[in-house]
């Protein structure tokens, strides 16, 4: 049984002041929602901030990016380890802004992806079809691409520490939402590739977000879905309640 899991991609929001506030509100009422795992991922200068505000919550702390590098001189980047030493679990890797407005590939996720595993990080791995590949019925074939690149060479235990996020490029903040039965597709597409490339109880395993303007009122037709096990959300997560609405509704729709 796959626990839903609800994870919040700050992007490049909020001051310092309104991030640990936010955080505050979260970890204050997230307690109250049971069967639900959570994380949020502010902006990295506010990491340390933010991951004292969740402590002794079940709020767990992702960052968003980090270079596959353990240390050294590449200005500006930070490392698995730096990531772990501030309280994270998680790290969001491949988002599609980092891949289309940041030029990452495949190989660039992948090694990030590796180095994270290997320090002890669990990578929320992003992958999702452009509006005009959905329309060119490219979408399996995208997925597929950036599944195989993407988690290359990654052994049965590696993959288990992956979560997936399915992210339509086309619906991330843009209001228009996949549908239930268009998530469900892809969702149910990535659980086979799984299974492939691995085994059952890898595919069993491993949770598959949705993600792409995911708010309460969608919430519980798209986690509903049979092979949906959670959000990854943005807009949304801005605000305690629409964040913590979003899997309230899930568990109770
Ligand atoms: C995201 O950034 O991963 C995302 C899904 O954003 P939004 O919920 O705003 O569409």
């Amino acid at each position: 049984m796959r626990r839903l899991f609800i994870a919040g991609n700050w992007k490049m929001n909020l001051l310092r002041e309104d991030a640990v506030a936010l955080a505050e509100a979260v970890a204050a009422k997230a307690d109250t929602v049971g069967m639900v795992d959570f994380a949020v991922c502010p902006p990295s200068v506010y990491l340390d901030a933010v991951g004292q505000a969740l402590r002794g919550s079940k709020v767990g702390l992702g960052a968003q990016n980090m270079y596959h590098e353990a240390k050294g001189a590449f200005t500006g980047e930070l490392s698995a380890a730096m990531l772990l030493d501030v309280g994270c679990q998680y790290v969001i890797l491949g988002h599609s802004e980092r891949r289309h407005i940041l030029g990452e590939t495949d190989l660039d996720v992948n090694r990030k992806v590796k180095a994270a595993i290997a320090a002890g990080l669990s990578p929320i791995v992003c992958v999702g079809e452009t509006l005009a590949q959905r329309e060119a019925e490219e979408t399996l074939q995208l997925i597929s691409s950036q599944f195989r690149g993407s988690l290359a060479d990654l052994t049965e235990d590696d993959m288990q520490k992956v979560v997936i996020a399915y992210e339509p490029v086309w619906a991330i903040g843009t209001g228009r939402t996949a549908s239930p039965e268009q998530a469900e597709q892809v969702h149910a597409d990535l659980r086979q590739m799984l299974k492939d490339q691995y085994n059952t109880a890898v595919a069993d395993t491993v949770r598959i977000q949705y993600g792409g303007s995911v708010n309460e009122g969608n919430a519980a037709s798209l986690l509903s879905q049979p092979n949906i096990d959670g959000a990854l959300v943005g807009g949304a997560s801005l605000k305690a309640d629409s964040f913590l609405a979003i899997a309230i509704k899930a568990i109770s729709g």
